[in-house]
Protein backbone atom coordinates (compact mmCIF):
# COMPACT_ATOMS: atom_id res chain seq x y z
CA UNK A 1 0.00 0.00 0.00
CA UNK A 2 1.57 3.57 -1.07
CA UNK A 3 1.93 6.40 1.23
CA UNK A 4 -0.87 8.33 -0.76
CA UNK A 5 -3.11 5.83 -0.13
CA UNK A 6 -2.92 5.33 3.28
CA UNK A 7 -3.15 8.97 3.61
CA UNK A 8 -6.55 8.80 1.61
CA UNK A 9 -7.95 6.42 4.00
CA UNK A 10 -7.08 8.37 6.88
CA UNK A 11 -8.40 11.30 5.80
CA UNK A 12 -11.71 9.38 4.30
CA UNK A 13 -11.60 8.05 7.77
CA UNK A 14 -11.39 11.02 9.66
CA UNK A 15 -14.46 12.75 7.55
CA UNK A 16 -16.47 9.75 8.01
CA UNK A 17 -15.91 10.23 11.50
CA UNK A 18 -16.90 13.85 12.31
CA UNK A 19 -19.87 13.31 9.53
CA UNK A 20 -21.24 10.70 11.87
CA UNK A 21 -20.30 12.83 15.50
CA UNK A 22 -22.27 15.63 13.10
CA UNK A 23 -25.61 13.24 12.02
CA UNK A 24 -25.39 11.84 15.92
CA UNK A 25 -25.14 15.64 17.76
CA UNK A 26 -27.80 16.35 15.14
CA UNK A 27 -30.24 14.01 17.27
CA UNK A 28 -28.38 15.34 20.79
CA UNK A 29 -30.57 16.60 23.03
CA UNK A 30 -30.99 20.73 21.80
CA UNK A 31 -28.13 22.45 21.71
CA UNK A 32 -29.27 25.44 20.33
CA UNK A 33 -28.04 24.60 16.86
CA UNK A 34 -29.95 23.84 13.71
CA UNK A 35 -30.01 20.13 13.79
CA UNK A 36 -31.23 19.91 10.14
CA UNK A 37 -27.86 22.32 8.95
CA UNK A 38 -25.48 19.41 11.19
CA UNK A 39 -27.45 16.06 9.50
CA UNK A 40 -26.44 18.06 6.13
CA UNK A 41 -22.70 18.40 7.09
CA UNK A 42 -22.60 15.19 8.23
CA UNK A 43 -24.05 13.64 5.27
CA UNK A 44 -21.82 16.00 3.19
CA UNK A 45 -18.35 15.01 5.16
CA UNK A 46 -19.28 10.94 5.29
CA UNK A 47 -20.03 11.67 1.29
CA UNK A 48 -16.68 12.90 0.79
CA UNK A 49 -14.96 10.77 2.96
CA UNK A 50 -16.77 7.54 0.99
CA UNK A 51 -15.72 9.17 -2.46
CA UNK A 52 -12.07 9.12 -1.62
CA UNK A 53 -11.97 5.07 -0.80
CA UNK A 54 -14.23 4.44 -3.74
CA UNK A 55 -11.29 7.14 -5.93
CA UNK A 56 -8.69 5.28 -4.41
CA UNK A 57 -10.34 1.57 -5.17
CA UNK A 58 -10.78 3.14 -8.92
CA UNK A 59 -7.25 3.90 -8.88
CA UNK A 60 -5.59 0.56 -7.70
CA UNK A 61 -4.69 -1.37 -10.36
CA UNK A 62 -6.82 -4.02 -11.70
CA UNK A 63 -4.75 -7.62 -10.45
CA UNK A 64 -3.24 -9.25 -13.80
CA UNK A 65 -5.25 -11.59 -14.96
CA UNK A 66 -3.46 -14.95 -15.38
CA UNK A 67 -1.96 -15.47 -18.51
CA UNK A 68 -2.78 -19.11 -19.47
CA UNK A 69 0.36 -20.96 -21.26
CA UNK A 70 -0.37 -23.09 -23.98
CA UNK A 71 1.67 -26.07 -23.55
CA UNK A 72 3.05 -26.64 -27.05
CA UNK A 73 5.01 -29.33 -28.28
CA UNK A 74 8.07 -27.73 -29.80
CA UNK A 75 8.21 -28.57 -33.61
CA UNK A 76 11.28 -27.61 -35.22
CA UNK A 77 9.52 -27.54 -38.62
CA UNK A 78 6.13 -26.17 -39.31
CA UNK A 79 3.40 -29.79 -39.13
CA UNK A 80 -0.15 -28.69 -39.75
CA UNK A 81 -1.81 -30.61 -36.98
CA UNK A 82 -4.83 -30.17 -38.24
CA UNK A 83 -4.18 -32.40 -41.46
CA UNK A 84 -2.21 -35.18 -39.22
CA UNK A 85 -3.53 -38.42 -40.10
CA UNK A 86 -1.80 -42.05 -39.03
CA UNK A 87 0.05 -43.39 -42.04
CA UNK A 88 -1.00 -46.76 -41.35
CA UNK A 89 -4.89 -46.51 -40.73
CA UNK A 90 -5.33 -43.14 -41.51
CA UNK A 91 -6.95 -42.05 -38.27
CA UNK A 92 -7.37 -38.44 -37.57
CA UNK A 93 -4.77 -37.85 -34.81
CA UNK A 94 -4.69 -35.15 -32.12
CA UNK A 95 -2.04 -33.48 -30.41
CA UNK A 96 -1.65 -36.20 -27.66
CA UNK A 97 -0.79 -38.79 -30.15
CA UNK A 98 2.34 -36.96 -30.89
CA UNK A 99 5.59 -37.00 -28.68
CA UNK A 100 8.87 -36.02 -28.94
CA UNK A 101 11.51 -38.53 -28.20
CA UNK A 102 15.26 -37.65 -28.21
CA UNK A 103 14.30 -34.28 -30.85
CA UNK A 104 12.36 -37.10 -33.49
CA UNK A 105 8.60 -36.14 -33.28
CA UNK A 106 7.01 -39.69 -32.84
CA UNK A 107 3.55 -40.51 -33.52
CA UNK A 108 1.56 -43.01 -31.78
CA UNK A 109 -1.73 -43.63 -33.52
CA UNK A 110 -4.69 -44.87 -30.60
CA UNK A 111 -6.63 -46.56 -33.20
CA UNK A 112 -3.87 -48.72 -35.06
CA UNK A 113 -1.22 -48.42 -32.20
CA UNK A 114 1.42 -47.61 -34.83
CA UNK A 115 4.10 -45.56 -33.72
CA UNK A 116 6.43 -44.35 -36.35
CA UNK A 117 9.02 -41.04 -36.25
CA UNK A 118 7.09 -38.08 -38.45
CA UNK A 119 9.35 -37.13 -41.23
CA UNK A 120 8.78 -33.37 -41.09
CA UNK A 121 7.98 -31.60 -44.55
CA UNK A 122 9.82 -28.47 -45.01
CA UNK A 123 8.48 -25.37 -46.40
CA UNK A 124 10.56 -22.68 -48.44
ZN1 LIG B 1 -3.34 -45.70 -37.06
Amino acid sequence: MSAGKIVGYVISGILIFFGVLFLLSAFAPDTGVNPVERLVVGVILIGIGLAIIVIIKMREPKPEQKVVVEQKIDFSGDIELEKLQCKNCGAELDKKSITLAQGAVVVSCPYCGTSYQMVEEPKW
